[in-house]
């Protein structure tokens, strides 16, 4: 079963939120065989999110399961109107993700000298403290890109077990989906995120995992999923998350 559950369809806004638009990811889904595709546009976009939209493509494209989600910054404190509007949307899933460390947003190429003058540890430190204060806000339903603060390839000298155990038994505990995400091939530090000794702890502290190409355009969508699936296999999943109405739906891997 190939799904793809991190598309954005109006990339960085360079696109509209219009059948004719999203009809063009789903095309290539449908080349790519994906049974299910999920479009997770960005936060900023939450007011053209259109889900008539959605049931028009859903007809158009009868053997996709086209699922409606959004791909938060997350922030601490966030600001509860928005809270209330994403909850009140009618979204299948809601995924979290950190792109940001007191401001400073460290995964834009523009801003990544930025790494230049902090210390790599305490990054890390900080980093995992905001994933892990996204996972109590009990706003999201996915972590995306659990480890994208190695994107440019910084590494700890502690153990990324010791940032990491934590927050993936705290997601077990509260039922979080891990998003496995292919961009990070395609990015400075060449790996999927989260890296495999990642996804081998998640095996054994039971947290269920999703996939994602983050495409932001239709050539992206579904890059790289059938290798994510395989390593998937040879580290003991069988099945992986999409989701339907803020509720997990279980595919066996094949
Ligand atoms: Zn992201
Ligand atoms: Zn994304």
């Amino acid at each position: 079963m190939m799904i793809d559950m991190h598309v954005h369809g109006m990339a960085h806004g360079e696109f509209d939120f219009s059948e004719e638009n999203l009809s063009r990811f789903l095309k290539e889904a449908e080349k790519k065989g994906i049974e299910v595709m999920g479009f997770a546009e960005h936060s900023w976009f939450l007011k053209e999110i259109d889900v008539g939209v959605i049931d028009n493509l859903r007809k158009l494209f009868p053997h996709i399961r086209i699922c409606l989600g959004m791909e938060v910054d997350h922030v601490p404190d966030m600001d509860g109107e928005i809270i209330e509007k994403i909850a009140s949307f009618p979204f299948d899933y809601v995924m979290g993700s950190v792109h940001e460390i007191e401001g400073w947003m460290f995964d834009h190429p523009d801003y990544s000298h930025g790494f230049e003058h902090r210390d790599v540890d305490e990054l890390y430190e900080k980093y995992f403290s905001l994933v892990d204060n996204l996972i109590e806000s009990g706003i999201y339903d996915v972590i995306g890109h659990l480890d994208l603060i190695k994107i440019y390839g910084h590494r700890p000298t502690k153990r990324i077990e010791d940032f990491v155990v934590p927050v993936l038994e705290k997601a077990a505990r509260r039922n979080m989906v891990v998003e496995i995400n292919t961009s990070g091939l395609y990015k400075p530090v060449k790996e999927i995120y989260p890296d495999m000794s990642i996804l081998k702890l998640c095996k054994s502290l039971g947290v269920k995992v999703t996939v994602g190409s983050d495409a932001h355009l239709p050539e992206h969508v579904g890059r790289d999923i059938f290798r994510v699936l395989e390593l998937l296999k040879e580290i003991g999943f069988r099945e992986i998350v999409s989701f339907e109405n803020r509720k997990s739906v279980y595919h066996p891997i094949d």
